[in-house]
This record gives C-alpha cells, sequence and structure tokens, in this order.
C-alpha cells in the first residue's frame, strides 16, 4: 500500500516510511538505479530505522546472501548501489502535505471520509453503514465531477443513497 506522489517519490499512506506496516514518518529518499536490478526504478521514501535496518554495508549484505542462499530471510539492499539522500525540498513539501491528509479529510466532511476511505484502502462506517474503498471511490469521484449545486444536493442524501448514486453513476453500477 504506497502512493506515487507528484515528484514520482513513492511513500506509504500519509507520508509514512514506505516498509511495509511501518508508521513512522518518510524522511530519507532511497534512488533505485537500474544497475542494482531492483525491480523499481522511482526513489523510495523511507523512515531513518528501516535504511539502516534494509541498506547494509558490502559485507554484511555478502555474509547474509550465503546465510539465506535461495532469496530466504529478510531482504536487504546493498547500500553502494543506492543514492541515500535527504528529501529534496519539493519531495519534503510532497511528504509534509501527506501528512496534512488527515486534517484535511477532516474539514471537509463526508466527502473527506470517503477521500480517507479510498487513500487508505480501508472499509470504514460512515453513519451507520459500512463504505468500502470501491464505493467510496465512487463517492470521490462523482463529488469532484459535480457542480455546485448538485454536489449541495448529493451531500443532503443519507449515506446510502449517496453511494448507490454514486455507484450507479460513475460506475454504471458494475464492479
Ligand atoms: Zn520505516
Amino acid at each position: 500500500m504506497e502512493k506515487t506522489l507528484p515528484s514520482g517519490l513513492e511513500a506509504g499512506p500519509l507520508g509514512r516510511c514506505v516498509a511495509s506496516f511501518c508508521a513512522a514518518p518518510a524522511n530519507i529518499v532511497v534512488t533505485f538505479s537500474p544497475q542494482a536490478m531492483a525491480g523499481r526504478l522511482q526513489p523510495r521514501a523511507y523512515c531513518n530505522a528501516h535504511v539502516e535496518l534494509l541498506f547494509v554495508d558490502d559485507e554484511t549484505y555478502e555474509a547474509r546472501q550465503r546465510t539465506h542462499a535461495g532469496g530466504l530471510g529478510p531482504h536487504v539492499y546493498q547500500r553502494s548501489k543506492y543514492e541515500i539522500r535527504e528529501p529534496s525540498d519539493a519531495e519534503a513539501a510532497e511528504l509534509a502535505h501527506e501528512r496534512a491528509a488527515e486534517e484535511r479529510w477532516a474539514a471537509e466532511g463526508r466527502v473527506g471520509s470517503y477521500r480517507r476511505i479510498v487513500e487508505l484502502h480501508s472499509a470504514v462506517t460512515v453513519e451507520g453503514l459500512l463504505v468500502d474503498a470501491w464505493t467510496a471511490g465512487a463517492c470521490v469521484a462523482l463529488y469532484d465531477a459535480l457542480n455546485e449545486g448538485n454536489r449541495e444536493r448529493w451531500l443532503a442524501m443519507p449515506v446510502a443513497q449517496q453511494c448507490e448514486v454514486a455507484v450507479r453513476l460513475v460506475m454504471g453500477g458494475r464492479r
């Protein structure tokens, strides 16, 4: 569950470290080069702890490869093959923007709740109704496409009706 920011930087949700299930804010950028053969080229944003843990020196890397022949064991990267740096100003601004997402969603009310479900890929109960990421995505797409007057009409509907209308209009009712 990661997100590509406008600059191309890959980060976890809410500007977090890109390592699985890490809740720490990302503050170090690692650039993956074609030579490193990591299967990805976009820079990724990690927390300090994960950079230390995952990007090891050549000696440690070779020792790990020997111990875990066949690719078993925790995945580590050979530090010398990557560029590890502070985020650029643009990247730092994007990460800060992501970190402020909860505040933006809270300020946007109902639509903010739907945006949050989409962004975090987690179904949440909105006014008693469990809304999944797929349905919330339809709600956000519809809201963003509507003009001011229709937004107000749609926002005045109960959650069940909002979802039904959004799914019908945006997705043609199909999954
Ligand atoms: Zn981390």
